[in-house]
């Protein structure tokens, strides 16, 4: 498989949101990252209200409240002399509170979104290198642990020479099946 307009490396927030767009735009998009479907990350979880009118705009605030995230719609801030500030949240068009989801959370249903898009989705591969046809670059070099390693190529643009072409089964909740046809065959894949 490789005819791809673009690969996304990073499948969180960023990643995803891009991959999402794009792919509800036609481009023929593949996402990889090397955590697994669903992991965590070090954050601290807040959306300022640009975040939560994103979300609303893409249509996935209310897959954020419907997995349990409260709505925050009063803050308090404490100031190191001891004074104290509390603000209440006010609510706008699409921004009704704002809202602090778990990256496990977040993260997840954007990868979702972007695969309900189109999206291939592939976890648990790291993109090594990139591949180069000239001038430019033509696709990416991904390894799965522990050592498989695959290539991704947008458009019709893989180097030649490439290891032998393999089909890969992706599922629509946005996991890579557990064993890729090119893992399966036991080298390295062009897709
Ligand atoms: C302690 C802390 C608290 C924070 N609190 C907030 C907050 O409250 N609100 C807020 O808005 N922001 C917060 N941030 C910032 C926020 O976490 C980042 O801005 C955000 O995670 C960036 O998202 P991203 O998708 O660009 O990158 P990341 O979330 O870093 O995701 C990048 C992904 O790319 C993958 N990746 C990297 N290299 C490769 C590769 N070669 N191959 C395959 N995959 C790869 C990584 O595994 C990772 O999954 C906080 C950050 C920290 C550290």
């Amino acid at each position: 498989m490789n005819d791809f307009d673009v690969v996304v490396v990073g499948g969180r927030v960023a990643g995803a949101s891009t991959a999402m767009l794009l792919a509800r735009a036609g481009v023929r998009v593949a996402l990889v990252d090397r955590g697994t479907y669903g992991s965590d990350t070090l954050s601290t979880h807040g959306l300022m209200r640009a975040g939560v009118l994103q979300l609303h705009r893409w249509g996935l605030l209310d897959d954020v409240v419907a997995e349990g995230t409260p709505a925050i719609r009063r803050t308090k801030f404490h100031y190191a002399h001891g004074e104290t500030t509390v603000v209440d949240i006010r609510p706008s068009p699409g921004v009704p509170a704002l809202y602090a989801p778990r990256r496990y959370l977040l993260d997840r249903l954007l990868v979702d979104a972007a695969a309900r898009a189109g999206t291939v989705v592939l976890h648990e591969h790291t993109v090594t290198s990139l591949l180069r046809e000239r001038d430019r670059v033509a696709g990416v070099r991904a390894r799965r642990t522990p050592s498989r390693a695959s290539s991704l190529c947008p458009s019709r643009s893989c180097p030649t020479g490439s290891p032998q072409r393999h089909r890969r089964d992706v599922s629509t909740a946005g996991r890579a099946s557990p064993a890729t046809s090119a893992e399966a065959g036991g080298r390295g894949g062009r897709w």
